[in-house]
């Protein structure tokens, strides 16, 4: 995936044009004025909303995205499910894991992930995908990928303790560490960075 947020909807439309299909948004307002600029292409492009996601915002997102990659309370899920338009296939959505168990981060405790797992599962207009985590930036190769394994390994317990689970996505690794979540098992890497190179994030958050 490429991570697009502060880019200017240009240089999505020339990635698009490479033929890179799916883009990564973490501001709602952001996305949505990108997908709009990008509609002729709508049918061929995926978009992942992949930042903090609150109760006032989920109507825009299920209205405009593909996917959300940052589902950590059921709440959000089921204002999504609700809004979800009929026309629309479910939206995928990944739970999204504070696997490094920092205080201030967002993410579902991975105690709690069984859970959320069950009852996102339930809702009718959101299709549970897998896990997706953020770790803290580490130094060293091994220090790297432990936190991607962990949550591989948390993924294959969901799976055996729940067999109808379908959780075939592991979205994790960015610029930094995406050689790491790649040889943990990241279906689903995130690069922002390196493809679009350093963001503006003054001009971005206008
Ligand atoms: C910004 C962001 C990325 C991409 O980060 P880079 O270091 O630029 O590759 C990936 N995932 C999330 C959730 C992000 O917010």
């Amino acid at each position: 995936m490429a991570v697009s947020k502060t880019q200017p909807w240009q240089a999505v439309a020339q990635a698009a044009a490479a033929g890179q299909q799916d883009f990564g948004e973490n501001y709602v307002q952001e996305g949505v004025d990108k997908i709009a600029r990008l509609s002729a292409h709508r049918a061929a492009l995926r978009w992942h909303l992949i930042g903090p996601l609150q109760s006032n915002k989920t109507r825009e997102v299920a209205e405009h995205f593909d996917w959300v990659h940052s589902v950590d309370r059921l709440k959000i899920a089921q204002r999504l499910s609700d809004q979800r338009p009929a026309h629309l296939a479910p939206l995928q959505v990944c739970l999204q894991v504070n696997i490094s168990g920092e205080a201030s981060k967002a993410g579902v405790a991975p105690a709690d992930v069984l859970a959320l797992a069950r009852a996102v599962h339930a809702l009718p207009r959101v299709a549970l995908r897998g896990l997706m985590s953020i770790p803290e930036p580490a130094q060293d190769e091994p220090a790297r990928r432990a936190p991607h394994r962990a949550l591989r390994e948390l993924r294959d317990a969901l799976q055996q303790a729940e067999p109808g689970l379908r959780l075939d996505v592991l979205s994790m690794g960015m610029s930094d560490d995406l050689e790491a979540a790649i040889a943990e098992g990241a279906t689903m890497v995130r690069v922002g960075t390196a493809i679009f190179g350093r963001r503006n994030h003054a001009a971005a958050q206008a």
